[in-house]
């Protein structure tokens, strides 16, 4: 089973929106040539940006995400985003379950209490709830695990992942789930520069790719796509696209320079050429 490789660029709470247009502008440039067959890519700006960004995009292979959603609809919901609005704004992908609304960040914040950064609350429970909403709008979730650096030296690794990933299929039927990508995001990976050892991720995605086997089937865990996400850049990237179980990035930091993300997703294409897996 041949996976198409997929790399999103997560903005996080960067760029204006103009600084957004010289972003995308300057990676629409960068990867003109780069078709869906090839390498999937997605930008995921934050809210304000998705729409001028949407402009900007049309008529490329260029694919648009948000960063998270609300389960509902519509209504008295202060602040929140539905799946119904990303979906009219142009959006194809949204990021549910990321580390940093999850409360589990991996640089330390000194201008942030533990108290403080639970406020996005984000758990297994809500994450299933916006994989359902937004797979319910035609939205493709991007789903975020990883463990923290004291749950690994404990060992929890896989205990940890695996219960993420079991919560986050919690009776999502068998035809929605090829629309999921998994995104195995280590939470000390994420924006520390140290990134997890490529074989050592292979490893857990290839235990994420067994769990949706368990729950669902082979067939079906082998189309499913599995990133890998934290502290990805131009020069690391190539040895994890090497890795068979590892279907692309997402990525943080590296995704705000056109440069850098368009030199992870050209070496990713040759990565997967290389080991025939495109
Ligand atoms: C992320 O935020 O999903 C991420 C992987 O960030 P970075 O690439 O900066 O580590």
């Amino acid at each position: 089973m041949k996976r198409i490789p997929f790399i999103a660029g997560n903005w996080k709470m960067n760029c204006t929106t103009s600084e957004a247009v010289s972003l995308v502008e300057g990676i629409k440039a960068l990867i003109s040539d780069i078709t869906p067959e090839q390498v999937e890519v997605a930008v995921c700006p934050p809210f304000t940006a998705l729409h001028r960004v949407a402009q900007l995009i049309e008529g490329t292979y260029i694919r648009l995400g948000a960063q998270d959603v609300f389960w509902k609809d519509k209504g008295a919901y202060t602040g929140q985003i539905s799946p119904v609005m990303l979906k009219d704004v142009g959006c194809t992908y949204v990021i549910i379950g990321h580390s940093e609304r999850r409360g589990r960040f991996g640089v330390p914040d000194p201008d942030m209490s533990d108290e403080l950064l639970k406020l996005f609350g984000d758990n297994d429970a809500t994450v299933n709830r916006k994989i359902t909403a937004a797979l319910s709008h035609g939205l493709k979730p991007i789903v975020c695990v990883g463990e923290t650096l004291s749950e690994r030296e404990r060992g929890l690794t896989d205990e940890i992942v695996r219960r993420q990933v079991i919560g986050a299929l919690n009776s999502i039927p068998t035809e929605s789930v090829e629309n999921i990508t998994f995104a195995y995001e280590p939470v000390w990976a994420i924006g520390t520069g140290n990134v997890c050892d490529a074989y050592e991720a292979n490893r857990v995605i290839g235990m994420i790719r067994g769990i949706i086997s368990e729950l669902y089937s082979s067939e079906l865990a082998e189309r499913v796509r599995i990133q890998y996400g934290g502290s990805v850049t131009p020069e690391n990237i190539e040895e994890l696209a090497l890795q068979p179980e590892i279907d692309g990035a997402l990525v943080g930091g590296a995704s705000l320079r056109p440069d850098s993300f368009s030199a992870i997703v050209r070496t990713t294409m040759s990565a997967k050429q290389r080991i025939g897996q495109k």
